[in-house]
């Protein structure tokens, strides 16, 4: 008799389990194709956390490296953007450059790679998140930069800019800047920005973007941007 009642316990139990399992799997599948504010989520977002490995990046105040915080508010945005239904695609999930151990130009084939991945997966827009620095330890505040002849680099980047500079409440604001130069924003196809979130050479600053409640607050406000110009893009396309 006891025996019985665990076995039926037992196949309850997996019952409920199965049961859960599978709403959970119907959920973001829902999520996935129906989403709030008519965002198309078929698409994919490719999120880049800059530098990772033996490259450190930007080293600021008191050996602090870029590549970690990078890595830190890039997965923040992940979370963020797949809580509002999109699709996600990281460029490095860990402290991990894009190049072979032991490659000449290491940092050629890293930049490379990171394109190569956009080529693949066809993002509807990437962002690269990185941190700046400058001799002068009193510059502070995010900047976006954006391809100059890629209109939805623009775009996108005056909408990341404006969300950042209002949500983290920045005292003298950066505007978005055009840029020629950069590897990453010359060769990417497709929309592309570089993120550079604060300066690491700024105590305040370095400061700040090293805390949990900052680091999302950043993430919360490049979110924001790409959900501004996705509905834009939408209204564009409607009209
Ligand atoms: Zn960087």
């Amino acid at each position: 008799m006891k025996k019985h009642f665990i076995e039926l316990a037992m196949a309850v139990l997996m019952l409920v389990c199965f049961y859960i399992l599978s709403w959970e799997a119907a959920e973001t599948a829902g999520r996935l194709i129906d989403v709030s504010g008519n965002i198309k989520a078929d698409q994919v977002i490719l999120v880049d956390a800059g530098h990772g490995g033996v490259d450190s990046g930007m080293v600021g105040i008191g050996g602090l490296k870029e590549k970690g915080i990078n890595l830190d508010i890039a997965m923040k945005l992940k979370t963020i953007l797949e809580k509002k239904g999109l699709a996600v695609v990281m460029t490095r999930e860990e402290d991990k450059g894009l190049y072979e151990n032991g490659t000449k130009n290491m940092k050629a084939q890293d930049l490379q790679n990171r394109i190569e991945q956009i080529r693949k997966y066809e993002p509807v827009l990437s962002v690269s998140i990185h941190q700046n620095s400058y001799s002068d330890p009193g510059v502070k505040g995010p900047q976006v930069f954006y391809y100059e002849d890629s209109e939805g680099g623009k775009e996108l980047a005056l909408a990341i800019q404006e969300n950042m500079n209002r949500k983290l409440s920045i005292a003298r604001p950066r505007v978005a800047k055009e840029n020629r130069t950069y590897y990453l924003l010359k060769r990417s196809p497709g929309v592309i920005n570089i993120v550079e979130c604060g300066f690491l050479t700024n105590p305040e600053e370095a400061a700040l973007l090293q805390t949990e409640k900052y680091q999302r607050k950043v993430a919360e406000a490049v979110a924001d941007g790409i959900v501004t110009y996705l509905k834009k893009q939408k209204e564009n396309e409607n009209n």
